[in-house]
């Protein structure tokens, strides 16, 4: 077991930090420097068979906070000008598209998982092409290191007086003592359950539409 196998605490941390269960959590690809989990890898086909193009989702809550905070100052909007206009910084938006999709690939096979053919060539957060997620490209430049998402970077510089890698404040950042969220199985979520298998067949003829399905904003408003 490596230090991104993730352990039952780490799933129940990341409960406590987005305040829901998670699921099909198969890799923690950043942790903070007291082992937390910073960012979750999720499974490109989630257990209920929907397909999952958001593989790296922030889970902090002060750095989803912060990024939050960036979006609505409107820095998506300038950041996806510049890509319109400065090709140096279109060509490596470009690439870092092409290493979220090899990562993907590495983690659903490293997890022993299927191929998912409806979000082929589908990333995040708005790449290859604009921005539409900061907490996307975040999630994704922590995990895979600097230097690979142009924009990943310039976010997490941009937050950096509110939160780094580097220093912990996990212990103001969440409520530790908390009950840890547990998976709802009340009649309400079965049949939201039932709504889910449903939707599957449409999301495969529509793979695109399920494009960040409300991830990070699950994130925000949980
Ligand atoms: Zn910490």
């Amino acid at each position: 077991m490596n230090s991104t196998t993730p352990r039952p605490s780490d799933l129940d941390t990341i409960s406590l930090q987005l305040s829901r269960p998670v699921r099909d959590v198969v890799e923690i690809p950043a942790r903070c420097v007291c082992g937390n989990p910073l960012v979750a890898a999720t499974a490109p086909r989630l257990s209920n068979g929907i397909p999952f193009p958001t593989t790296f989702y922030l889970t902090h809550p002060a750095a989803t906070a912060a990024v939050s905070r960036l979006e609505a100052a409107g820095v998506m909007a300038e950041m996806s000008q510049r890509l319109t206009t400065d090709e140096q910084l279109a060509e490596a938006y470009r690439h870092a598209h092409e290493n979220y999709l090899a990562e993907r690939e590495r983690i659903r096979s490293d997890a022993g998982l299927d191929p998912v053919w409806e979000i082929e060539g589908v990333s995040a957060g708005g790449m290859p092409e604009r921005v539409k997620c900061l907490h996307v490209l975040a999630g994704h430049a922590l995990a895979v290191g600097p230097g690979i998402n142009p924009l990943g970077d310039e976010t997490l510089e941009l937050i950096a007086s509110s939160w780094t890698p580097d220093t912990c404040i996990c212990a103001s950042s969440w409520d530790h003592e908390a009950p840890v969220p547990q998976r709802d199985l009340s009649r309400h979520v079965r049949r939201a359950n039932q709504g889910f298998a449903r939707q599957q067949s449409a999301a495969r003829a529509d793979a695109p539409q399920q494009d960040a399905p409300a991830s990070q904003a699950d994130a925000e408003t949980a």
